[in-house]
């Protein structure tokens, strides 16, 4: 397939690079770049007018809870989760968590995504996983570890250390590479202060043993940070240190609140921040220092978290945000539209292992975001990356495409659950169902 009259722009190469071109795609692959004839028979699609991005690539979300957008506004962190967020995510059934998947792959689809990590709630990750499987996007999935005997969590969510190792044994055997590696599963122990320190050590051990990742959360909220000094001694970073959970393969949420050394530590490590700055605006708890994470070497990918602390899942306006907080905390300038677009596409591609993704280059797996670039409101001048984060927005991506497949075309789904009008019905009849189960009123 050839892809014509393009306005090329690879994050990693910058601003100087952008220029106009056609991209051909053959095997799933970006085969070729610039002034391009068709071949005999080949199929050839117009991107006249259209700016062509690689995918996108959401480092931290949970798809569980798309359907509790709007039902846990203004509390900190730990009220949110204990308050709302646990309560909710224990009243799911298989049925709801099909309909909260397949909302939120529906959204991160509209803005561009391609690829995700998302963790989920401790029961019926299948669902997810089957909601991802359908959606064509490129899926980081793991079921939430949580076995502390912390009375905050609800019973129905607690789930003991050895039944839920056997639970993620059970998803990686039935997910983990499927789909030519499209879908891959990661051990993810909610936070600290969800799980026990034996269980925490055997993920550590597990992990090593497998290659497998761990997604996690930590320092995100000085009280959070207060609890885990309780318990451990020292900061998020030097306990999840101390039990062995720090390496290339781990990625942690949040890191607002890093305390002296931990950054260095991470950078050592090799472990992979997952900024979420919406988040952490909404829930008070600060804005992370990610362009001194990126000047020590740490990777960060960017994650709109889940819809209830956000209240979207929104790519394009995560980088607008981050780049709006960086410049609220660092100063202007201190991160650039370009390195925003980096952290979006080939530095989350990488840190997360979704190989080759996240550039235009030939080789390069073809997942694709094409966006509007005639819009009068963009402005005539900036470049590409200027001009969609600061200007422009997720209502002018018109194409997405994993591995050479379209999925969204003309700004609608292709395949999975994406009709608009069936996922909103659906969504009113499994939120009323679960909040009577919650015992919460609407
Ligand atoms: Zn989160």
């Amino acid at each position: 397939m050839l892809l014509t009259g393009l306005i090329l722009c690879d994050p990693e190469t910058g601003p100087a690079s952008v220029r106009e071109g056609d991209l051909r795609i053959s095997e799933g692959r970006i085969e070729a770049l610039g002034d391009l004839r068709p071949r005999p028979g080949e199929s050839v699609v117009s991107g006249e007018g259209l700016c062509c991005f690689p995918g996108l690539v959401v480092g931290h979300v949970h798809l569980c809870q798309t359907l509790f957008r709007n039902l846990a506004e203004g509390l900190p962190l730990l009220d949110w989760l204990r308050t709302r967020i646990w309560p909710l995510e224990a009243a799911h059934d298989p049925e709801s968590l099909r309909i909260s998947a397949d909302l939120g792959l529906a959204e991160l689809l509209r803005g561009g995504v391609t690829a995700f990590q998302s963790m989920e709630t401790v029961h019926g990750t299948a669902e997810v996983f089957a909601a991802a499987e359908a959606s064509g996007l490129k899926a980081l999935i793991g079921n939430a570890l949580m076995d502390s005997e912390d009375p905050s969590i609800p019973k129905d969510l607690r789930m003991e250390r050895k039944r839920a190792l056997e639970e993620s044994e059970a998803l990686r055997r039935a997910w983990h590479g499927k789909h030519g590696g499209r879908l891959r599963h990661a051990y993810a122990p909610r936070f600290l202060l969800s799980c026990t320190r034996p269980l925490l050590e055997e993920v550590a051990e597990r992990s090593s043993l497998e290659g497998a990742r761990i997604h996690t959360h930590g320092a995100e909220h000085p009280l959070e940070g207060e609890e885990v000094r309780k318990q451990y001694g020292k900061g998020a970073i030097r306990a999840l240190e101390e039990l062995g959970l720090l390496g290339p393969g781990t990625s942690i949420a949040h890191c607002v609140h890093l305390e002296e050394g931990e950054r260095e530590l991470l950078a050592d490590r090799g472990c992979t921040i997952l900024h979420c700055p919406t988040a952490n605006l909404k829930l008070g708890s600060g804005i992370a220092g990610i362009a001194a994470s990126r000047r020590a070497g740490i990777p960060v990918a960017l994650g709109p978290d889940g819809a209830p602390c956000n209240n979207r899942l929104d790519p394009w306006m995560e980088m607008r945000q981050a780049l709006l907080a960086a410049s609220l905390r660092d100063g202007p300038g201190s991160l650039s539209p370009w390195d925003l677009l980096r952290m979006a596409t080939s530095e989350a591609a990488d840190a997360l292992g979704f190989e080759g993704a996240g550039r235009l280059r030939p080789g390069a797996p073809a997942d694709l975001c094409l966006v509007e670039f005639r819009d009068p409101f963009l402005g005539p001048g900036g470049d590409p990356a200027e001009k969609m984060i600061c200007a422009g927005g997720r209502d002018l991506v018109r194409h997405v495409l994993v591995e050479g497949r379209f999925l969204l075309r003309d700004g609608r789904p292709l395949r999975g659950e994406g009709d608009p009008a069936l996922l909103r019905d659906r969504a009113e009849r499994a939120l009323a169902r679960l909040l009577g189960r919650a015992g919460f009123a609407r």
